[in-house]
């Protein structure tokens, strides 16, 4: 098959990290006998220098014409005093809206190769633990009513969680259709002791259910989750939950891999379309130095084939390939813990390697 991608890269590490998904993705291709297409599109702080806008129109026709997107990252110091709607992350928003991506997946996994790097005592996660936080990104209260009014304590300021039928229902189908990828079973993360939004999602996520007979769903209330995902994170598959929940699950979730150059991302909408992209920034400390850890983006990429291409045995192949490079014990600086390590370029020689092995 013939595959037409939109390459942002970014500023910062992001030409170096999305170099080497490239890279990846090509061996894939020739392994597997696909072909991908690779345009460039700027964004972020090296469109500013270039046009003075850091989302120009031709990048986001670029997306929308594409089958889907790869992201590096954006922003650095050099930026950083623009105002507001100037900044580079301000592209990322703007892209986000612009291919109407409502739900963001962010898979945290520990190897257990790596488990050194969780910050969690080493009994909880001997074995590692893989799960995938669904969050709805449109929706919610982040987007809801607000404003300030009088209440009963003088002036007061109010948001409004709100989800219709309609949101709680696409988002519900994204995460049990992950779940089918994956291992069947789905948690969704509420508060129906306590908020009436919270009940309709329960309802509706479990009438979704009933389409997918294969797989478990079970309910768990946010503070219960945040808990039990300090207390035993293997316990968890696939996590279905609402925009400012997801956004505070799915940061902890990163946080107990310890390792924020190996997670990826993807933001997916209606259609096929993603973007893909790693969860971390665009480290200008390290930039241009070959010290970058290119997993994450790589893993971007294998889920790009995944969920956008439904190239499932070639992602596999990719994280079996990541798994293996791991397990032989080669890693970049960040997850080398003083050990030797090597660059971006040779991580990526590796992962090629054992993907054509
Ligand atoms: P960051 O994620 O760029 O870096 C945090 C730390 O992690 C740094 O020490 C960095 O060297 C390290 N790190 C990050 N990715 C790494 C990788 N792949 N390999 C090895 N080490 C890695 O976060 P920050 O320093 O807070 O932000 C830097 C810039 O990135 C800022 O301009 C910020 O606005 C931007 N940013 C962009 C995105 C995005 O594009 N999605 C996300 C977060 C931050």
């Amino acid at each position: 098959m013939n595959y037409n991608i939109a390459l942002l890269k970014g500023d910062g590490i992001g030409p170096e990290i999305v170099e080497s998904a490239v890279r990846v993705l090509e061996a894939v291709g020739k392994k597997y006998g696909h072909t991908f297409n690779f345009t460039s599109y700027l964004i972020g702080g090296c469109a500013i220098d270039a046009t003075g806008a850091p989302l120009p129109e031709e990048t986001v026709a670029g997306c929308l014409a594409s089958d889907s997107v790869l992201l590096g990252a954006v922003g650095g110091p050099k930026w950083d005093t623009l105002p507001g709607n100037l900044r580079p992350e301000k592209a990322l928003l703007g892209i986000r809206a612009a291919m109407e991506l409502y739900t963001n997946l962010r898979p945290a996994k520990l190897y257990s190769v790596l488990k050194d790097a969780c910050p969690l005592r080493a009994d909880l996660v001997e074995k590692g633990f893989d799960l995938l936080i669904v969050r709805e990104l449109t929706g919610g209260i982040y987007f809801g009513e607000r404003g300030y009014r009088q209440g009963k304590y003088g002036e007061e300021a109010y948001d409004t969680e709100a989800y219709s039928v309609y949101e709680i229902e696409r988002i519900a189908v994204a995460a049990f259709d992950a779940a089918m990828k994956r291992n069947k079973k789905v948690t969704s993360i509420d508060k129906a002791n306590v908020l009436e939004s919270s009940r309709l999602w329960r309802k509706v996520v479990h009438q979704v259910a009933e389409r997918y007979p294969e797989v478990t769903l079970s309910d768990m209330l946010v503070d219960n989750a945040a808990m039990q995902l300090v207390r035993n994170p293997a316990q968890f598959d696939v996590v279905v939950t609402s925009n400012m929940f997801g956004d505070i699950l799915s940061d902890e979730a990163s946080q107990i891999t310890g390792s924020i150059g190996m997670l990826p991302s993807a933001s997916l909408g209606a259609t096929g379309r993603g973007l893909y992209e790693p969860i971390h920034g665009s480290a200008p400390d390290i930039a241009g130095k070959n010290l970058a850890n290119p997993i994450a983006t790589v893993l971007s990429a294998a889920m790009m084939l995944r969920y956008s291409f439904g190239l499932q045995k070639e992602a596999d192949a990719i994280e079996q390939a990541i798994d293996k490079v791991l397990c032989e014990g080669y890693r970049t600086a960040d997850i080398a813990a003083g050990a030797e390590a090597v660059g971006t370029v040779e991580m990526t020689d590796l992962i090629i390697k054992a993907l054509e092995d």
